[in-house]
């Protein structure tokens, strides 16, 4: 397109998105009391309505590719919570967890192949971890049947060998919440974060019994001032992303030994308008030609905020409209992307996100996880930096 038509466009979009604030601009009387906004909108019917009307403000919009089989509960029940995705023998596999049972294991076409009975996993996380001569892939997740955290074996030496054994780690944080694995690039171990709804925060070391399986050591404690939830490490800089749900997110070393003091993003507080709390779900997306982006669930308004992972900079905002297939993301709590090569179909990797609020057609069902190609929210964040 010429220039000319473009910065054309561009105006005329500017009028129309002026034109569309001035009408969905938030009346200070319509935003619900602090008790229903801290409630998720599948519980509160005024929550919900009133992030569909925030939601409408975000303009950059992608359609979910593949959606999960729902997950084991009511269709009206809060469940299903976190996803991980896990590369194994060249395969995708999605864990999702099910915070009224366990976890679920689906291939990449979503169907359920495995169902772990173990307990009410509320975050999922997986990393590699090196025992004498194997890799073991171990897949973690925050237990609060009883503020344990649940490990399991899921591949060795790069094969798929899923184990029965659940594997635990007991902690004594009050109410274990939030849950994220981290491989050092400095000292090749593996590390779990663990954080509770009080704000503590647990770092433990992945190491093995004499017997051969795995469990872990304390290592390190950290906090914040209040509830937090979403945490993603990036393996390559040594940094922990963790959320604190009505504040932003906070940088912290992600090392044994790091300083325990964080790095607070200022964009990713509600004063950053097309940011609205709970922040829930983080993950990370490394470009093969170095930077990447955080992104981050914005709960409060059905949307995800993209940040530069150099800079720490604000970038863009996007949303999960109705496809033809499958249907839109509402009230996403954890999300997880792979960023590298999945299929033909997805060559530059997939986000993966919870759905709130899962339809088939008019039908409700449970809730469930929806797949996106990396590459529709790539071009939102390159249609933004034009
Ligand atoms: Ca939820
Ligand atoms: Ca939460
Ligand atoms: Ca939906
Ligand atoms: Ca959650
Ligand atoms: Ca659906």
């Amino acid at each position: 397109m010429k220039t000319k038509e473009k910065t054309l466009i561009g105006f005329f979009l500017m009028l129309a998105i002026a034109a569309c604030n001035l009408n969905n601009q938030t009346d200070e009387s319509q935003v619900p009391d602090k008790e229903t906004l801290m409630k998720e909108a599948w519980e509160d019917s005024v929550k919900y309505s009133y992030a569909v009307e925030l939601q409408s403000e975000i303009m950059n919009h992608v359609q979910a590719d593949i959606e999960t089989e729902p997950v084991q509960a009511g269709i009206n029940q809060d469940a299903a919570d976190d996803p991980a995705i896990l590369k194994i023998g060249g395969k995708i596999y999605i864990a999702g967890s099910n915070k009224r049972g366990g976890i679920h294991i689906y291939d990449l076409d979503g169907r359920q192949i495995k169902y772990y009975d173990i307990g009410l996993i509320n975050n999922v996380d997986a990393r590699n971890v090196i025992h004498k001569n194997d890799t073991f892939l171990i897949l973690g997740g925050s237990n609060r049947s009883n503020n344990s955290i649940s490990l399991l074996i899921m591949g060795v030496n790069n094969k798929y060998s899923p184990g029965e054994e659940v594997h635990s780690i007991p902690t004594d944080l009050g109410e274990i919440y939030g849950f994220c694995m981290y491989k050092s690039s400095k000292n090749g171990q593996t590390y779990a974060f663990a954080n509770c709804k009080s704000g503590r925060v647990q770092q433990w070391l992945i190491d093995f019994d004499p017997e051969g399986k795995p469990g872990g050591t304390e290592v390190r404690k950290m906090s914040v001032k209040s509830q937090p939830e979403g945490m993603v490490a990036d393996d390559s800089t040594g940094l922990l992303y963790l959320g604190e749900e009505w504040a932003g997110v906070h940088i912290f070393d992600a090392e044994p030994d790091g300083d325990i003091e964080s790095e607070f993003i200022e964009q990713s507080s509600s004063a950053n308008l097309n940011i609205s709390y709970d922040i829930e779900g983080l993950a990370i997306y490394r470009r093969d030609t170095g930077g990447g982006y955080l992104v981050v669930s914005s709960q409060g308004n059905f949307s995800y905020a993209v940040f530069d992972l150099e800079s720490n900079e604000y970038l863009t905002s996007f949303k999960i409209n109705d496809g033809e297939e499958v249907d839109g993301v509402e009230e996403t709590d954890g999300l997880d992307i792979y960023d590298g090569y999945v299929s033909e179909q997805f060559p530059e990797g997939i986000l993966v996100v919870q759905d709130g609020f899962n339809y088939d057609g008019k039908t409700k069902k449970a809730q469930n996880f929806k797949i996106i190609d990396w590459r529709k929210i790539q071009a939102v964040i390159d249609g933004m930096m034009e």
